[in-house]
């Protein structure tokens, strides 16, 4: 998880600012928001591993109270795992902050520790987190508090109100403090293009995301504080950045659904769905994680089943057996040939598929090498055209791979 790969997504390591009295956000990956209180603080998310140890030593800089309260915006590991925040607490002799989170945080959780090493290995692809380094700590704690749709509470003489809301997770939420004007958006702001059909993870919902959104502006803030990136404060640019998002979702949300109501198939709706230009020319909303093309996936998962309308692909024969009987027919060398022409013409991603029917193919040892080498040689000009982290990470991670299996 470098800073490099992240850019804005990640600004850990940074002061905190103050974004009014007694109101600040710690920057981190992800973001820490901190509000001074009669009772003692009230922090909103922390971050992954070090990084938390890193936000409490500029917690400090800012107030020596205790923290009472913690909301978590939800379960994912740059925002829930608050064992350091305990574990200093017990160090100065304080109680340990109550944790407040919605109800299905601790179903995640519990996920997490059942797929811990499926999250493991997903995750060091996602991230390129490099072997030797842990890619996903296992969760030792759940929250104490649990919510369903509202919470309200009043804690050393403010409001604090979390809402539930899907979006980039079924478990998020966010939290409106009405005397400070602010709003701590958990992941429904991550300074990139929402990060829905993330290729690795669980359904994430774009509808409910724009929705979350425009509830925000409902409240008219002058402070939000983003799961990741810079703080944004004023109500007018608040109003247009988070409009920018729901714009975009919801563009992409109703050209999907439109098609699906007229009978068009999956693979059709994914080529024919785009964002218009115009709509992406905003630094706010670069597809630096997610991007649009993730987001259809991700709104036809939501919507339909894995059937792809064409009766031949219900029960399949394995895709590497139909390669190998086509390259049989075709004769390896001529799909050999076929794939460096497309590479050298610009097309990649159709070289890439000329590549694996060659692989299938009755390849000397030679030859799969050479193969694996073109392989290779795709992978890393697609993933250096790409700007979505999550994309770049996949074809980067997938080149390593074929150039073990080209060897030497
Ligand atoms: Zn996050």
């Amino acid at each position: 998880m470098t800073e490099d790969a992240f850019g804005k997504i990640s600004n850990s390591g940074g002061a905190p600012l103050k974004a009014a009295p007694g109101l600040w956000m710690i920057p981190g990956f992800g973001n820490t928001g901190v509000v001074e209180t009669e009772e003692g603080l009230v922090l909103v998310d922390v971050p992954v591993g070090a990084l938390a140890t890193g936000m409490i030593a500029r917690l400090r800089e800012i107030s020596d109270a205790p923290v009472h309260t913690l909301f978590i915006t939800h379960g994912h590991l740059d925002h829930a795992f608050f064992d350091p925040l305990v574990r200093e607490a017990r160090q100065r002799g304080f109680n340990p902050p109550r944790v407040v989170a919605q109800r299905d945080v601790e179903k995640r959780l519990n996920k997490y520790r059942m797929l811990h090493g499926y999250h493991e290995y997903i995750n060091r692809v996602q991230f390129a987190v490099p072997e030797g380094v842990p890619a996903f700590p296992y969760p030792t704690r759940d929250p104490d508090i649990l919510f369903d749709k509202t919470l309200s509470t009043r804690i050393g003489g403010l409001d604090f109100h979390a809402y539930h809301q899907l979006g980039e997770t079924d478990d998020a939420s966010w939290v409106w403090l009405p005397e400070k004007q602010t709003v701590f958006a958990g992941d429904l702001v991550v300074w990139s293009f929402p990060n829905v059909g993330n290729p690795f993870k669980v359904q994430r919902y774009t509808l409910e995301w724009a929705e979350g959104l425009e509830a925000i502006l409902a409240k008219e803030p002058e402070v939000l504080v983003p799961g990741h990136g810079p703080l944004i404060q004023g109500r007018q640019a608040i109003r247009e950045k988070l409009l920018k998002i729901s714009d975009a979702l919801r563009y992409l949300h109703r050209e999907v659904v439109d098609r699906l109501n007229r009978g068009v198939w999956y693979e059709d709706i994914l080529h024919q769905v785009a964002l218009p230009p115009e709509m992406l020319d905003d630094d706010f909303l670069a597809p630096r994680y997610g991007c649009p093309t993730f987001v259809v996936h991700g709104i036809l998962r939501q919507y339909t089943g894995w059937y792809d309308g064409n009766p031949s692909n219900l029960f399949p024969p394995k895709r590497s057996e139909v390669a190998a009987e086509i390259a049989a027919l075709a004769g390896k060398d001529r799909i050999m040939d076929r794939a460096g022409a497309l590479k050298d013409a610009g097309r990649e991603a159709m070289a890439l598929q000329f590549v694996d029917l060659a692989l299938a193919a009755d390849l000397t040892e030679t030859e799969a090498r050479d193969m694996h080498r073109l392989k290779a040689e795709l992978l890393d000009v697609l993933g250096n055209r790409d700007t979505s982290l999550i994309a770049r990470s996949i074809y980067f991670n997938g080149k390593k791979e074929e150039l073990k299996r080209a060897g030497p």
